[in-house]
């Protein structure tokens, strides 16, 4: 089962999930097309300085509609993350990430809440991963030229910040207390 949208996954990320068998429901109706070919689940992980985290998903096999979402075990104040990238170690720092959180990439892009975002467990390279992923999307779309730069110089950026050889800072925000970012380097602060 495909348990979250982005394409690429480091190794690391694809081990963390799969450590848990999830269970499983299935022929469940879809919201959206409404046949009975709704898959849903849910699994645990534990996340180290956080605790255990309950990540739900549900995935239409016709539609192929999808929605995941991850939840803390134990109630978190809401809080504001702010790491500054600098190496590429950096990339395998734990992120997690629930769809009530903003996260914040200055002078690259914001990923917004709300009913299509989608909450999930992964790193710092699996956060960048998914705003390339957008970020090629606006380049094959765009219709002037000027965009398409915009979107190839930003690509190049990221390539730079996954290296190592250009700092980012990343900025995760979250009311519901349920997302985190877990490193010594990590500044929290209340929201
Ligand atoms: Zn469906």
């Amino acid at each position: 089962m495909k348990r979250s949208s982005g394409k690429e996954k480091s190794s690391a990320e694809k081990s963390k999930i799969a450590a848990e068998a999830p269970e499983e429901l299935d022929h469940e109706p879809c919201p959206l097309c409404h046949q009975k070919t709704l898959v849903l689940s849910e699994s645990e992980s534990e996340i180290p300085f956080f605790g255990k985290v309950f990540l739900y998903s549900m995935t239409c096999t016709a539609c192929k509609y999808h929605k995941a979402d991850v939840e803390a075990a134990e109630q978190h104040e809401p809080a504001r993350y702010t790491f500054e990238i600098s190496s590429e170690d950096d990339m395998k720092v734990r992120v997690v990430k629930s769809s009530e959180a903003t996260v914040k990439i200055p002078h690259i892009t914001t990923i917004t809440p709300g009913p299509a975002a989608q909450g999930y467990v992964t790193n710092i390279e699996g956060i960048l991963n998914r705003v390339k992923a957008q970020i090629e999307t606006l380049r094959d779309t765009a219709e002037d030229d000027e965009d398409k730069t915009k979107a190839k110089n930003l690509l190049k950026k990221l390539i730079r910040i996954k290296w190592g050889q250009e700092k980012q800072k990343l900025i995760i925000e979250d009311p519901t207390g349920n997302s985190a970012i877990i490193s010594d380097k990590a500044q929290k602060s209340k929201l």
